[in-house]
């Protein structure tokens, strides 16, 4: 998790930095940060590109990005560390990525009920980072660590 908030430096939106770690078989596969597209004009250069809602639209987000720069192959029962609890948007498309781990630092945004009942039908864990129990990062890391907390969603959700 050191690692996402680090790659979380590099995010190039104003509003929010979030970042993104890939670990399989204790080995990082890749990492991802928010930003717009390569060569088009960032938020640190334009301001963000903010809706309705009051999001900026500009940036694709971490996660996304993690997957676009990883194989298939690489996210196969992987775990992904990540700043922000996942968006829904972001939500759907880790659940179809091959993943089985979500671990997020910052409860972020809204449909926390929804995105828990699609990962558990996915049967991807989806767990609140808490630093006291990962003093060593080896047990975090290792991905027979998950089959004790395989469905946190259900306990937390009613
Ligand atoms: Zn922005
Ligand atoms: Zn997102």
């Amino acid at each position: 998790m050191r690692m996402a908030v680090a790659v979380a430096s590099r995010a190039t939106c104003r509003r929010r930095k979030v970042g993104s770690v890939l670990v399989q078989n204790g080995s990082v596969r890749g990492t991802g940060y928010n930003g717009a597209p390569a060569g088009v004009p960032d938020c640190l250069e334009v301001d963000c590109m903010t809706d309705e809602q009051g999001r900026c639209s500009r940036a694709i987000h971490a996660e996304i990005n993690l997957i676009l720069q990883t194989t298939p192959s690489e996210r196969e029962n992987a775990t992904v560390f990540v700043t922000d609890r996942p968006c829904w948007e972001c939500g759907k498309a880790l659940a179809n990525s091959g993943i089985r781990r979500i671990v997020y630092l910052r409860p972020h945004g809204r449909n926390l009920d929804r995105l828990q009942a699609m990962l558990a039908a996915k049967e991807i864990a989806l767990e609140h980072y808490m630093p006291q129990l990962s003093v060593d990062l080896e047990p975090v890391m290792d991905p027979t660590a998950t089959e004790r907390v395989d469905q946190p969603a259900n306990s937390n959700n009613s």
